[in-house]
């Protein structure tokens, strides 16, 4: 496009068809060229589990806007799932909260039902709801070793399987795994959590090696410092160095954590399966 102090802007129509696949649909109306974001994710259905804040409800609200209908869960929060759902809904799709954990075998099962019921399909599978029960090893009880471990990864364990039957009778489907970089790297005082998370990372990997042929891809997600609910448990000095340490001097916000999810649930993706995308601000480097 060039522009002429008389006529304006000037099409090159050449280079704009050589565009296959940009993420803008160029469209004109009343002689005005105007933008408008194509959605990469319209009429497609999607679970997110943990959405009633935080990165999940970032999320919820990236891929509504990119017209995605979407059912997620939530575990206590009955009041912002119930706000969440109803935001969501006046994006004009189709949007409901389940109150349903994700730790639970069964309970994950009769989930995917209900949306299966009200939805009538699956594509995409954001397996976001996690916890934390930091503690030094040496004070780490078994119980918060195992509920850090059920709900962070067994519960991808049950929401995979509730949904692979769906996902291989479609011949598609995309699976995203929030890890996190402490899954990668590990961190003192959370060898559960960081247990869980790499523990999530073997499982995309494995999953991707023995779904990739019926067109089912798994990635893993390794946010770094976002900033949510689960972070504001810290204290205000420990939050001002983790800022200072990461390299683009940030804590992530839920909604860049949720670009990098709309790029796995999209075709933008379409050839990328078995990886660990660190969403972290360099820190990671
Ligand atoms: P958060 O603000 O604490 O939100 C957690 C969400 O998970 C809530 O919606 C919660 O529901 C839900 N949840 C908890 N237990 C559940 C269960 N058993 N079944 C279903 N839902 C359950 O957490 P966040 O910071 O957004 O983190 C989201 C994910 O990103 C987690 O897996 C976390 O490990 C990962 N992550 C976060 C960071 C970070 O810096 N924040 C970094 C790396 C990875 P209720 O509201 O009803 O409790």
């Amino acid at each position: 496009m060039n522009y002429n102090s008389t006529k304006g802007f000037i099409i090159n129509w050449n280079f704009l068809l050589s565009i296959n696949y940009s993420i803008f649909d160029l469209s004109i109306k009343n002689s005005k060229l105007t933008f408008i974001q194509m959605k990469l994710l319209e009429g497609k259905v999607a679970i997110i589990t943990g959405a009633s804040r935080g990165i999940g409800s970032g999320i919820a609200k990236v891929f509504a806007q990119h017209g995605a209908n979407v059912a997620f869960t939530y575990s206590s929060s009955a009041e912002s799932a119930m706000a969440l759902e109803n935001e969501l809904s006046a994006m004009g799709i189709k949007a409901k909260g389940y109150k349903s954990n994700a730790a639970d075998f069964n309970e994950a099962q009769k989930l995917v039902d209900d949306v299966m019921a009200e939805f009538g399909n699956v594509d995409v599978l954001i397996n976001n709801a996690g916890i934390t029960k930091d503690n030094l090893l040496m004070r780490m009880s078994e119980e918060d070793f195992d509920k850090v471990i059920e709900i962070n990864l067994k519960s991808v364990f049950n929401m995979t399987k509730a949904v692979q039957k769906i996902m291989l009778k479609n011949r598609k489907g995309s699976i995203v795994n929030m890890s996190s970089v402490v899954g990668v790297k590990g961190n003192a005082g959370q060898a559960n959590y960081a247990a869980s998370k790499a523990g999530m990372i073997g499982f995309t990997k494995s999953v991707a090696l023995e779904l990739g042929s019926r067109n089912i891809r798994c990635n893993a997600i390794a946010p770094g410092f976002i900033e949510t609910e689960m972070t504001a448990k810290l204290n205000d000095d420990v939050v001002q160095g983790w800022r200072d340490s990461i390299p683009l001097k940030r804590g992530g916000t839920p909604e860049d954590v949720a670009n990098a999810c709309l790029y796995f649930a999209s075709d933008m993706s379409a050839y990328v399966s078995g990886q660990v995308l660190n969403v972290c601000g360099g820190m990671l480097t």
